[in-house]
């Protein structure tokens, strides 16, 4: 009997042991219907101290700015009055343009008495590379310099995703005839600045375990994963990464930190590699701010290798960065839902880290800023 319970223990418990092996986690049934994805926005009860946070904290310089095109006085002058209450002191405009576009807005920018709220990227023109394409890019670029442009970009994601050659094929970010021109910038001493690829989930399969399944389903154009049509993600960066080491002499600067921040070991890794490359945060506040204590370390860290930019010009969306790199403020939400469906954490970065991203760092690499307006620098 005593011999007989005790087998029927042990089997209880072995059955008991493979059951709960065997319960997948998501299968239970709601009695009812789920709403969907777009329809549950649960509103958060937790109650802790928040910092609303609508002016940084020191004067900033926007190296990622999408202004309007900055070629009439009321267009500078509304742009200039949303500056005002964030604390950007300058905006680089990153729509990059050259020849006569560019002309006009540096003229308008004087015109209006606001030389020293903006600064002007070029742009490089990388369709149908052929033979003899690089000098004559390198010789307009030149030109443009001449004219007032303080770097080159933003090089859009095209450039190794979509741009062709003249002869049908995909140009490729190494592409040896593009090589003068990125020589040239690095004899002007001015930086390049370059978008690759897109967040890493985009290259993957669009399926219910991907990050960034709504994003991808909400814009077909976010999606990268035929083969047959897209590199992958690691070799586009490896691309890359081969056209930044043949320049060691040029300064770049990489756009939304190389889309590396759910991985920033591997953007520590690049930064060790090649001192001549900076970083960009513009559009991924959402994976700093799900991360912040380790953020923060790296943030200090590479405190030299990091510029505040925003991307997208809107001017409410600015006191989310703010209030991620200011405060230590905990799970509060961001203002995109499609890119992240989790809520935010503050960084609490050092003034001196703070300083070097918002505005030493872009002084530094960016030739003939404005300095006025930023302390310590007359
Ligand atoms: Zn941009």
């Amino acid at each position: 009997m005593r011999l007989a319970s005790l087998i029927l223990f042990l089997s209880l418990f072995i059955v008991n042991q493979q059951a709960q092996a065997q319960i997948p986690r998501r299968n239970r049934t709601p009695e009812i219907p789920p709403p969907t994805i777009l329809e549950y926005k649960p509103l958060s009860t937790l109650i802790v101290p928040e910092h609303e946070v609508p002016r940084a904290k020191f004067p900033t310089v926007d190296f990622h700015g999408h202004p309007p095109v900055l070629n009439s006085r009321s267009t500078i002058q509304s742009v200039v009055t949303a500056m005002d209450a964030l604390n950007l002191q300058v905006i680089v405009q990153a729509r990059g343009s050259s020849g006569e576009v560019l002309k006009r807005q540096i003229q308008a920018v004087r015109a209006a008495g606001q030389e020293d709220r903006f600064v002007f990227f070029t742009t490089v023109d990388l369709r149908n590379v052929g033979p003899g394409s690089g000098p004559r890019i390198a010789s307009q670029l030149e030109e443009d310099v001449t004219t007032g442009a303080v770097g080159i970009g933003e090089i859009g994601k095209g450039f190794g995703l979509l741009t062709r050659k003249a002869d049908g094929s995909r140009l490729r970010m190494d592409d040896s005839e593009l090589d003068v021109v990125w020589e040239t910038a690095g004899q002007l001493g001015i930086p390049v600045f370059v978008h690759t690829g897109d967040p890493a989930e985009f290259f993957e399969p669009l399926d219910f375990e991907n990050e960034r399944w709504l994003e991808m389903a909400l814009f077909p154009n976010r999606r990268f994963n035929n083969r047959s049509r897209f590199p992958e993600f690691d070799e586009l960066m490896e691309e890359r990464d081969r056209m930044l080491e043949k320049h060691p002499n040029t300064t770049w600067v990489l756009a939304h930190m190389s889309w590396y921040t759910q991985d920033l070991g591997r953007l520590g890794e690049l930064f060790d590699r090649f001192p001549n490359v900076y970083a960009e945060v513009g559009a991924v506040l959402y994976d700093l701010g799900r991360q912040p204590r380790f953020a923060r370390d790296f943030f200090v860290k590479y405190q030299d290798r990091i510029l505040f930019g925003k991307d997208s010009f809107q001017p409410e969306e600015y006191s989310y960065y703010w209030r991620v790199f200011e405060t230590e403020d905990e799970y509060f939400d961001y203002y995109r839902d499609y890119h992240a469906f989790w809520k935010l954490y503050g960084m609490g970065l050092p003034d001196e880290v703070l300083r070097k991203v918002y505005y030493e760092n872009a002084l530094r690499i960016i030739p003939n800023m404005p300095k006025d307006g930023f302390p310590g620098q007359n």
